[in-house]
């Protein structure tokens, strides 16, 4: 005997399947159910672009609306499109990483988990999938039926506005500098942590007449392919003279001295 809820009842006569690699990101509790319902479309690949809806008998003439130099297809729309690997590309940027084309949803899904792995922010970033995927549906619809149209880097930034707006209210602690920068590009509220606050420095220009040298290196893996560069700027912060070189493979603290 136990206590009876509908939840129970409805465990004791579904037949469970296994659980899909997307199934938190579109049962996000954060996300608007209209937004779940979507990304449910999108995973599944059902979103009426023109090759599933010729799949039903009805022949149309086809040609995507977004970059107008190819026929329209689920995959073209949202993986391929020159248009939609803009908005790819200017979204990773928020991450600070490299956008590479993905040949299926299910990969574009696991790129993104996979990108914000071993960080505490996760929760805006992966809505921010949805709410990307949401921006170019629209775009294209209003492309196809209202005959507007926006340049990705504005459609990016309305989606970035979105994601602030689901989390408007929610209090947002960044507990690392890559956090509170994440925090600072996707809009978010930011409350400071009742523990060690982070930091956050701002680069100024030099004083008149002085000339401000900014300099760095770094590795790609450790030890790994190292190089450095730096950047003199004026009191204005226009760029003097800049210079980079590469260093051969060698350690990431070698890199840094
Ligand atoms: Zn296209």
């Amino acid at each position: 005997m136990g206590i009876f809820s509908v939840k129970s009842a409805w465990e004791g006569i579904r037949k469970a399947a296994p659980a899909v690699s997307w199934a938190s990101l579109v049962w996000n509790k954060d996300l608007p159910s209209r937004l779940s319902t979507l990304a449910w479309c999108w995973a599944h690949g059902k979103l009426p672009a023109d090759d599933k809806i010729q799949k039903k008998q009805i022949y149309l003439p086809s040609r995507s609306d977004l970059c107008g130099s190819s026929e329209e297809s689920f995959n073209h729309l949202f993986l391929d499109c020159r248009y939609s690997s803009e908005m790819w590309d200017r979204a990773a940027v928020m991450l600070n990483v490299v956008w590479t084309n993905q040949p299926t949803v299910v990969d574009v899904i696991k790129w993104w988990k996979n990108k914000v792995r071993g960080w505490s922010l996760k929760r805006p970033w992966m809505i921010g999938l949805v709410v990307i995927i949401e921006a170019i549906w629209k775009e294209r619809n209003g492309r196809c039926y209202e005959g507007k149209a926006s340049c990705p880097s504005l459609v990016v930034n309305t989606a970035i506005k979105d994601v602030s707006f689901i989390y408007n209210g929610m209090k947002i602690s960044p507990s690392s500098a890559t956090d509170l920068v994440l925090a600072k590009r996707l809009l978010l509220s930011i409350c400071p942590s009742s523990a060690l606050s982070t930091l956050e420095v701002y680069w100024c220009k030099a004083p008149r007449p002085w000339v401000k040298l900014n300099v760095d290196g770094c590795s790609l893996g450790n030890p790994g392919r190292v190089g450095g560069g730096g950047i003199f700027g004026d009191h204005n912060g226009k760029m003097i003279f800049l210079f980079g070189f590469f260093m051969g493979i060698a350690t990431n603290f070698q890199a840094e001295i």
